[in-house]
């Protein structure tokens, strides 16, 4: 039987960072999808990279601090391997057509600055020179210049490239069946190709993590939170930065998922391909992907009022994808099994892409026995407490 130091299940951008991370560690990797590479909900999503939409406050704060850490570990992939993934630091903008939400987007934006974030509430005269698409009657508007966009597929791909050509192996649709956990390390039972053991199981498998740990008698409360994009065509209307209606953040925090209704709050993202990507939506409705219209107008209805201009644009496409959340709306990262030979990485819910890179760093430094500042937080035993 083949044996591993690791074996990581997901090519999703959990997975890509944490494989990476494992190799620069120097253990000997074997990468499994029972799909393609990064088929789950990272092909099916914004690429934003945001430490805008996050509170410095309360057990929340652990994703503020986790977001500045893991842009450092984006900036170090791009150094290290190249910008392959349209990796762009463009900046972000919350704005808010309501003038009672002035204060409170102000305070977000002093919570930050005292912090060390580049952050600024800008002078009306400055609106449209930093974010020309918005209403010209916006009240207010926050400026993260700092905040950073990605093409999720792209990372994914390029990290592959880089680690299939270190010698990593790599298993492309071939699903983990079996997980038979021993003294020694665990064995791995899969659908096509021979059984392999390995010191370590990585699961990166996002809202299907649960499935592979029931068998074990493990449970994880993975949540899929449905999201929808709507696609519009290429056109000259300028995009400049990341722009989100400053509603969208309590959007993301109230965790219901007793509620099917669909939640929407406008984001805008120009993409390099001139396309412009209208979000989103959060909806709980199980592991239902199918795009439902009557959401994706409510997202355009939200997104016109912001930036009027994307009225005169057709849309070409609408996706959806399922944000893995858990009841706390804080990640599930590290060991989940007695003997610490089993762990999960997921729980990212809807700023997956932002932590892909601390959450690969954390991996990394907990399977060679070095601390995490945010393995407490994050630690997936919490649920079983
Ligand atoms: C509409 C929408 C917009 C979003 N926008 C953003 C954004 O702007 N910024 C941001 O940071 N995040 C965003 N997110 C969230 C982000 O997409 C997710 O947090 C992230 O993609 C989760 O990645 P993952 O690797 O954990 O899971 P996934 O990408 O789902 O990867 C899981 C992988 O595991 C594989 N797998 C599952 N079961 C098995 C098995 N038994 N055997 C082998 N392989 C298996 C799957 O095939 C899949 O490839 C958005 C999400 C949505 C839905």
């Amino acid at each position: 039987m083949a044996s591993y130091d690791a074996v990581v299940v997901g090519t999703g951008i959990i997975g890509s960072f944490a494989s990476l991370h494992l190799a620069d560690a120097g253990l000997k990797l074997l990468v499994v999808d029972r799909n393609g590479l990064a088929a789950g909900t990272s092909r099916a999503s914004d690429g934003n990279l945001l430490i805008s939409d996050k509170s410095p406050d309360g057990p929340m704060g652990l994703l503020f601090d986790m977001t500045l850490d893991s842009f450092k570990h984006w900036d170090a992939m791009i150094a290290a391997l190249g910008n392959h993934c349209e990796y762009d630091r463009k900046g972000a903008t919350l704005a808010t057509l309501d003038p009672k939400q002035a204060g409170a987007l102000r305070k977000q934006v002093e919570s930050h600055t005292a912090l060390g974030v580049h952050a600024e509430v800008l002078k009306p005269g400055d609106f449209h020179r930093v974010e020309p698409a918005l209403h010209p009657q916006v009240a207010a508007v926050g400026w993260w210049p700092d905040d950073r966009q990605v093409q999720p597929m792209l990372a994914c791909y390029q990290i592959a490239r880089h680690l299939r050509a270190r010698g990593v192996d790599y298993r492309f649709y071939d699903e983990l069946l079996g997980i038979e956990p021993g003294a020694g390390g665990v064995s791995l039972r899969f659908a096509a190709a021979p059984d392999v053991s390995c010191e370590w199981l990585v699961i990166c498998a996002g809202v299907w993590t649960p499935h592979l740990l029931k068998p074990l008698g493990i449970s994880l409360p993975i949540l899929p939170r449905k999201g929808q994009i709507c696609v519009l065509e290429r056109s000259t209307l300028v995009v400049k930065t990341k722009i989100a209606d400053f509603a969208y953040n309590a959007l993301v925090e109230e965790i219901d998922p007793d509620d099917p209704r669909p939640h929407t709050a406008a984001i805008v993202e120009g993409t390099q391909s001139g396309t412009i990507l209208c979000g989103s939506s959060r909806q709980f409705v199980g592991l239902d992907q199918a795009v439902d219209m009557e959401v994706l107008k409510l997202i355009m209805r939200d997104c016109v009022k912001l930036v009027p201009g994307l009225a005169d644009l057709r849309a070409i496409r609408g996706y959806a994808g399922l944000r893995p959340c858990t009841p706390d709306g804080l990640p599930a990262i590290g060991p989940i099994d007695d003997r610490d030979r089993i762990y999960v990485a997921t729980g990212h819910e809807g700023t997956g892409h932002g932590l892909a890179a601390a959450t690969g760093a954390m991996i990394a430094a907990l399977l060679t026995g070095k601390p995490s500042p945010f393995a407490l937080g994050c630690d997936p035993r919490r649920f079983s407490k």
